[in-house]
């Protein structure tokens, strides 16, 4: 089984993947919990290029063409060998972050981000993507409790173009997707993960 989490930068997503990933593991299941960008040694050293680099330092097609190559790796070395053994996967992101950062975000164009992105993975797709929706200005605060010292560079609509494609991302797909207000208590989110989750087991 195959799980994406994905949402704005402060959603919750890395908390929520881990109770996610804890609480199957108390189950008995073996479970894959990894994170994009990275995922894999290539994948890792990939994301400190794109992250290690100050805003505006790489263009946004060679920075989506990164991401791109970071998930073929995360696809091809550890995902599908990992499904293949039977385990689950949980991901800290997924393709739908590179079609809202750099196709909406960015303006790269959605639709190409998404063809990319299904070539670079060999159209393997999450059974499920929880999305945790969170307005800007919130995620905001999260992110400056969280990381005072992370560089809040962005224009504010490009957060929240960012938030917008992950709703019409939703909305398309609603049986493969479960949006959730990210504002809600954390053991509130998570019971309705697991609970989903569990349907698909
Ligand atoms: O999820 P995480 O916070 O680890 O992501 C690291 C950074 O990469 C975030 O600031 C996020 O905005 C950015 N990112 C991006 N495009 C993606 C995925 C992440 O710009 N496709």
């Amino acid at each position: 089984l195959f799980i994406a989490l994905e949402g704005g930068d402060g959603a919750g997503k890395s908390t929520q993947a881990n109770l996610l990933a804890q609480a199957l593991q108390s189950s008995g299941y073996r479970v894959v919990r990894t994170r994009e960008p990275g995922g894999t040694e290539v994948g890792e050293k990939l994301r400190s290029i794109v992250l290690d680099h100050g805003q505006g330092e790489i263009d946004a097609r060679t920075e989506a063409l990164i991401f791109a190559a970071s998930r073929a790796a995360h696809a091809e070395q550890l995902i599908r060998p990992a499904l293949a053994e039977g385990k689950i996967v949980i991901t800290d992101r997924y393709i739908d972050s590179s079609v809202a950062y750099q196709g909406a975000g960015r303006e790269l164009g959605e639709q190409r981000i998404r063809e990319l992105n299904e070539w670079a993975t060999s159209d393997l797709l999450p059974a499920l993507t929880v999305l945790l929706d969170v307005a800007p200005e919130e995620a905001r605060e999260r992110r400056a409790e969280a990381e005072p010292d992370r560089l809040e560079s962005e224009p504010d609509n490009f957060h929240e173009r960012i938030r917008t494609a992950f709703l019409n991302l939703a909305q398309a797909r609603p049986r493969d997707y479960l949006v959730l207000n990210a504002r809600s208590p954390v053991e509130e989110l998570h019971g309705v993960i697991l609970q989903r989750v569990r349907e698909l087991l």
